[in-house]
């Protein structure tokens, strides 16, 4: 029996078309990380590491699985509404678009909710909706119009889950568009966003996975502000 090297079909499987992104069409997914991230990876567009594409595929595995529990006939309270949207705002001379990859429509007791399924490595340290992923949330609800949210955990390794209903607030709404609008605006005119994630320990986390992290310290160095 010949051997297969699984591990690298599944890197050729996953692996993307590394294509520089262009500047003036922005994604949801991101803007509720650290800007000079998204920044630098319009300005310096490095290669996805196979790594992280296995752990996004996880996340697709995972939500294909959500949609089916919520299709399920065995499920009758809950109808499934749509499970993928194609997503397109414009705003000033940009556009906001991207296939939304995480989030369902549902009915529940004769109300359409926007579920938005994230995967976790260990459920027990969630404890309420993370910030970043409720401002990708709030953006949903604002351009799609539909006003009741859901963030819906589920942990890779034993499915167990956690569910966390979301208010639509404009407001905030109105702020995510205007950091579209600033991450626009640095990229057309070259000036690099504040190191935001290192202004803050509830968001350092961004900068262990952070793949500009050397260009970013070298940018700026620590100091008082930014740890
Ligand atoms: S290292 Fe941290 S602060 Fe710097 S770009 Fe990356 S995520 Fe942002």
């Amino acid at each position: 029996m010949s051997m297969i090297d699984f591990n690298k079909m599944i890197d050729n499987h996953l692996k993307r078309e590394n294509y520089p992104k262009g500047v003036g069409r922005y994604y949801p997914s991101e803007i509720g990380m650290c800007l000079r991230k998204v920044y630098y990876s319009y300005m310096h567009p490095q290669e996805i590491q196979p790594e992280l594409l296995k752990i996004f595929e996880v996340g697709n595995i995972l939500h294909d699985f959500v949609v089916e529990v919520l299709r399920s006939e065995k499920n009758p309270d809950v109808e499934l509404l749509k499970s993928e949207f194609p997503f397109k705002h414009e705003v000033d001379d940009f556009v906001i678009s991207g296939r939304i990859d995480n989030l369902i429509l549902v009915k529940i007791s004769g109300k359409n909710v926007l579920v938005e399924v994230k995967s976790t490595g260990n459920i027990d340290f969630i404890e309420e909706a993370a910030p970043h992923n409720v401002v990708q949330l709030q953006l949903y609800m604002h351009v799609l119009g539909i006003h009741d949210g859901i963030l819906l955990y589920l942990d890779k390794r034993n499915l167990k889950s956690k569910v966390f209903p979301i208010a639509y607030d404009e407001e905030k709404a109105k702020q995510i568009l205007e950091r579209f609008r600033a991450l626009h605006k640095s990229i057309k005119e070259g000036g690099t966003p504040e190191p935001e994630a290192r202004g803050d320990r509830k968001t350092l986390w961004m900068c262990r996975l952070c793949e500009y992290r050397e260009r970013c310290y070298e940018e700026t160095p620590r100091s008082r502000e930014w740890m």
